[in-house]
């Protein structure tokens, strides 16, 4: 067993990390404020090839291994959950299922436009009456002389309004349950799909998202990906790279919250001496060293997995889980470390406390992680 980084794994570190420290952290907080979408970084990230990380070089992607896609998502995480939410949709919600489920000629249209940012793309399964199961959804897609017809709407979608293609799912046949679920590719500005934006966040304020809305919207065969009945395989396939991305985010949460607080309670004096000194201070510094830790392996056990191209759902599901929950106790320490200045908006760990929590809810919430982790552990479904 070797705990080491390649030397190649270390240079996409130092490369982003000095990115996102000259590029992404000096505005974060401004677009933050603003609740704005940085589209200009978003062009800055995929021209370094933090778009296409995992994706062959033959599709335009970096070729990358999961590992390095990990380390470059903890390190933007670090500096801005936002763009790290643009970079795990983009990649790993759209992209790797295009290029697991496309046909050569949908990748070769897709995937080269999305990895170097010329195309920035959505993945649509969340609905207003179907979040956690989302085999219950409610959008339908209807056979209709050769093409489909699409009826229904997609709520909380990152991308949303600023996505120029949408992956999204929908039933074809209610009576079969998930196996009637399709996804399709949907192209903005096809006739019949519209998109709105959705404000007021309690996080992740600069990063976009809105409602997808279809009435009506015909597409043809060309726009499924995967067969008519394979929708729900392909969600769940993309929700085990999704969660790894999420996952790698958070653990940039703990590192920015470790590295602030560090330098804090060196500075910081009362009863005169700095508070690092307070065994109570040391508590929660020692929590933080900890959770990092253990946060990091999980997520590198489960990018050496899928190196091998194994199948990681409950690997991912872990380190999700646990990333997600840690980053939130860390960024309520860190919180708690600074002080009253940790709770104004000016402070870095404020961000990382309303950024951090989103992790727990989406891709799957913490209990839904549970769920598909204790039915592997006793062999028993929770979801029947
Ligand atoms: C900022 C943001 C961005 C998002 N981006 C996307 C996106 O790009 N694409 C997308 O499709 N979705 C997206 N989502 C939606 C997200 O994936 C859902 O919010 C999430 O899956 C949970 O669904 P829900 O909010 O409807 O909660 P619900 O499913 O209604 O759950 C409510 C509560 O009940 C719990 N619960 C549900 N079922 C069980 C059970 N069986 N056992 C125990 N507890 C249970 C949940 O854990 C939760 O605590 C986003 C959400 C947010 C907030």
């Amino acid at each position: 067993m070797n705990f080491d980084l390649t030397e190649e794994h270390r240079l996409i570190r130092e490369t982003v990390r000095r990115f996102a420290e000259q590029e992404i952290t000096p505005v974060a907080a401004e677009h933050d404020r603003a609740s704005r979408f940085p589209d200009e970084l978003v062009h800055r990230m995929a021209t370094l090839g933090l778009l296409g990380g995992p994706i062959p070089k033959e599709y335009g992607g970096s070729g990358l291994d999961f590992v390095s896609h990990a380390i470059l998502t903890e390190e933007v995480g670090k500096a801005d959950s936002s763009l790290r939410t643009t970079i795990s949709v983009q990649v790993s919600l759209v992209e790797l299922s295009i290029l697991h489920w496309g046909t050569e000629e949908q990748k070769k249209r897709y995937l080269p436009k999305l990895c170097t940012g010329h195309l920035l793309g959505c993945f649509g399964l969340t609905e207003p009456n179907a979040g956690s199961d989302p085999a219950s959804m409610e959008t339908t897609a209807t056979r209709y002389e050769k093409q489909w017809v699409l009826n229904g709407s997609k709520i909380w979608i990152s991308n949303a309004t600023v996505a120029d293609v949408a992956l999204v799912f929908a039933q074809t046949d209610k009576t079969k349950g998930h196996n009637g679920i399709a996804a399709f590719l949907i192209d903005k500005g096809t006739s019949g799909f519209s998109t709105r934006p959705i404000t007021g966040k309690l996080g992740l304020r600069s990063s976009d998202t809105g409602e997808l809305l279809f009435e009506n919207c015909i597409v043809s065969d060309s726009s499924l990906l995967a067969s008519a009945g394979q929708g729900f395989k392909v969600a769940m396939s993309a929700l085990d790279n999704g969660r790894y991305s999420v996952a790698a985010g958070s653990v940039g949460i703990i590192q920015g919250c470790l590295d602030a607080c560090k330098q804090y309670v060196t500075t910081r004096q009362q009863f005169g001496k700095p508070i690092g000194r307070f065994q109570l201070i040391q508590d929660m510094i020692a929590r933080m060293a900890v959770d990092l830790d253990a946060a990091r392996l999980l997520v590198y056990r489960a990018g050496h997995l899928k190196n091998l191209g194994l199948v990681t759902t409950i690997e991912t599901s872990m380190a999700k889980y646990f990333a997600s929950e840690a980053a939130v106790r860390a960024a309520s320490d860190a919180v708690q470390i600074f002080g009253a200045y940790g709770y104004s908006e000016e402070s870095i760990v404020a961000r990382y406390y309303r950024d951090a929590k989103v992790a727990t809810i989406y891709e799957g919430t913490s209990q839904i992680q549970k769920l598909l982790i204790g039915s592997h552990v006793l062999g028993m479904k929770a979801f029947v």
